[in-house]
């Protein structure tokens, strides 16, 4: 059994053929799913699709490319979505200087209300974080979650220690297919029960399907080439990372 951390089942394309996409990741392994929200509305439309699947689980926050169009009041949106049952995270929230859609001040105020916000609710908070290591570490050690994962990783072994030292998890997404340079080093020096597996779908979709529309059922390709990369049975990678996704989410088992 496989789950994927992070989905944005939302995006059309995969909205308009979902029944096929969730029965297909049914038939790869991939048993549970968590459909993750970048705004208020796609917030809400997770908790829709989650509403609607037994196994789809939903998360509720605001991405830093998304942090200059929150409402004033959006943390109090926030809360009051996270009372749905199926709710099972604050995010993803995070810093983006890369693309700095939204002023870097604004992506920093916009991430410690939410950090500070899942910590209120004991939930998990999922973790964007690109070009941003320095202000990204600072901002975790003033507010350390109390459960947290920086997805999609691409930062070095360094900040994946540093990451891990706070007591937070890591995931990985389909780039660990996409070459040596990617990710290699950091899951060769961290343990198998420290990271979780997730497709960032509709994006990066892995080696043998890159380029084409990326979808829950592809991580057993990410399981695959971590298995590969471990020197490890991908039963034993599958195994590892879904208990840890299990106690992280505090999903059904
Ligand atoms: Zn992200
Ligand atoms: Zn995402």
């Amino acid at each position: 059994m496989l789950i994927d951390t992070h989905a944005h089942l939302y995006y059309s394309d995969l909205k308009s053929q979902l029944d096929d996409v969730i029965s297909r990741a049914g038939e790869a392994g991939v048993e549970q799913i968590i459909c993750v929200g970048t705004d208020l509305d796609s917030s809400r439309e997770s908790i829709a699709i989650a509403e609607k699947y037994l196994n789809v689980f939903a998360t509720a926050g605001v991405h830093p490319h998304d942090a200059k169009d929150a409402p004033t009041h959006f943390a109090e949106e926030l809360r009051k979505l996270a009372g749905h049952e199926k709710v099972v995270a604050i995010g993803e929230m995070g810093l983006d200087f890369f693309r700095n859609l939204s002023p870097p001040d604004v992506q920093s105020v916009v991430f410690r209300q939410q950090l500070e916000l899942a910590n209120e609710l004991n939930l998990p908070a999922v973790i964007h974080n690109r070009e941003a290591d320095e202000a990204l570490l600072t901002a975790l050690r003033e507010i350390t979650p109390k459960r947290g994962v920086v997805h999609c990783f691409s930062s070095n072994v360094e900040t994946a220690k540093a990451v891990l030292e706070l007591g937070l998890k890591i995931s990985f997404t389909g780039t660990v297919t996409f070459g040596k340079n990617h990710n290699e080093s950091v899951l060769k020096a961290i343990d198998l029960g420290d990271f979780m597996l997730e497709t960032d779908c509709p994006f990066l979709a892995p080696v043998p399907n890159r380029g084409k529309l990326n979808e829950p059922g592809n991580i057993s390709h990410i399981a695959q080439r971590i298995a590969e990369i471990k020197g490890v049975l991908i039963k034993e990678v599958a195994e590892k990372t879904t208990r840890t996704a299990q106690q992280f989410f505090r999903l059904p088992a």
